[in-house]
């Protein structure tokens, strides 16, 4: 990568359109509060309290410590990640929500993961088109999420999972006389159970809560599918649950195990039906292929979304992926109303966003079945291979010192 692919206004996410003045004003503005964090962070002194000093810079600013503790935080991550730093000071197209979300993220992750994953984010947080859409908070700890399961395979897999903490289980009692109940649960745990709840209140035409109280009394009994997505061109390769995302490898050998029927998903992509309504492995397709609604910056599940044709079927357009995007209910009234558009890349999956005030937008999928979930997964696996014969080189030469040594 050079300093001129970056900076050429050929490439660039929306937010930095240097022909957009909305993008301007905001990209001054958030300069100058990058701006501002690293002055903060580079003033806070390790050898005093921290407290106290968060304190000070409080009484200074008018802004609430937590948020401030949050902020520095976050600017300390950014400087253990090289890359991604400088990137950031070049473009500063982060803001601090982006940025928390990252430290966030990171928070679980080894020292030693940390140059691996500072690279992906580089790599993918490096605009590559014009008019890309720049990854929201939310869908970049969910790449990082991703990356650390797939990376953790060198660490050693826990013998007893940690108990529970207290607060993963309450009660609270409001003022009008409702009452909330929170578990926290793995998230695949939550999935099916989720799906569950769903799947039986709109059976019996009930209110979630209620499906939830009739399945936990043993009242009631629901059957629910799951899609799950695994490649089958690369060996042991990772299971993506979709709303959970990429499973750590116990938990997806278990769910995978528990497969019941097992389909090529691939020879999806050029399928194509003259029915209105789509076929149950076309959806399965859209959906690992979308991952979310197609429109830019939205990250409603494709499994809550509906199906759009592009080109109204009415009109001609055909039941296939190639004229099928996944867009919620809201983004999918406003494209039926007319008041956005969007063209398809065939090649790659993109689309085209055309909007109102004449500027496009490109959004790119996020499924496990997407072009640049296939790329990374085949990054991870030819880092993982060198690092196997790296071992094995090493074991082999280590059977021969002591070979010779006998
Ligand atoms: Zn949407």
């Amino acid at each position: 990568m050079t300093a001129t692919t970056i900076c050429s206004p050929a490439v660039f996410h929306t937010p930095q359109n240097p022909d957009c003045a909305l993008a301007r004003a905001s990209q001054v503005a958030q300069r100058a509060d990058f701006h501002r964090w690293q002055v903060l962070a580079q003033a806070m002194d390790p050898e005093l309290d921290a407290d106290v000093q968060i304190a000070v810079i409080a009484k200074a600013t008018g802004m609430a410590s937590g948020y401030i503790q949050s902020n520095l935080v976050a600017m300390e991550t950014l400087n253990a990640l090289p890359l991604l730093h400088a990137l950031q000071e070049q473009l500063c197209h982060l803001d601090m929500h982006r940025l928390r979300a990252i430290d966030s993220a990171l928070s679980v992750a080894e020292a030693s993961q940390l140059p691996a994953l500072d690279e992906e984010l580089l790599r993918w947080l490096t605009p590559t088109k014009a008019h890309q859409s720049l990854p929201g908070a939310r869908a970049i700890a969910r790449h990082i999420r991703g990356q650390l399961v797939i990376i953790d395979d060198t660490l050693p897999e826990a013998d007893v999972p940690p108990p529970p903490p207290e607060w993963a289980y309450s009660m609270r009692i409001n003022d009008d006389g409702t009452a909330d109940l929170y578990a926290r649960f793995d998230a695949q745990e939550a999935v099916a159970i989720d799906s569950m709840v769903r799947a039986l209140a709109a059976a019996e035409g009930i209110s979630q809560p209620q499906a939830h109280a009739r399945l936990v009394s043993g009242d009631a009994q629901t059957r629910i599918t799951l899609n799950l997505y695994q490649a089958k061109d690369i060996p042991n390769a990772p299971v993506f649950l979709p709303r959970a995302g990429w499973l750590s490898r116990a938990a997806g050998n278990e769910l995978a195990n528990q497969a019941t029927t097992v389909r090529e998903i691939d020879q999806m992509s050029t399928s194509v039906t003259t029915a209105y309504s789509t076929p149950e492995a076309m959806e399965a397709f859209i959906e690992g292929r979308d991952g979310t609604c197609r429109f830019p910056g939205c990250g409603v599940s494709a499994e809550f979304c509906d199906n759009d044709h592009r080109i109204n079927h009415a009109e001609g357009g055909e039941t296939g992926p190639t004229n099928l995007f996944k867009l919620c209910r809201h983004h999918h009234n406003l494209k039926t109303a007319g008041r956005v558009f969007y063209l398809q890349d065939p090649h790659n999956g993109d689309v085209v966003w055309l909007l109102a005030d004449g500027t496009y937008v490109t959004d790119e999928p996020t499924g496990p079945l997407s072009a640049a979930s296939k790329r990374w997964l085949q990054t991870v696996n030819g880092r993982k291979s060198a690092r196997d014969r790296k071992a094995r080189t090493r074991a082999q030469a280590q059977k021969r010192e002591e070979r010779d040594q006998s």
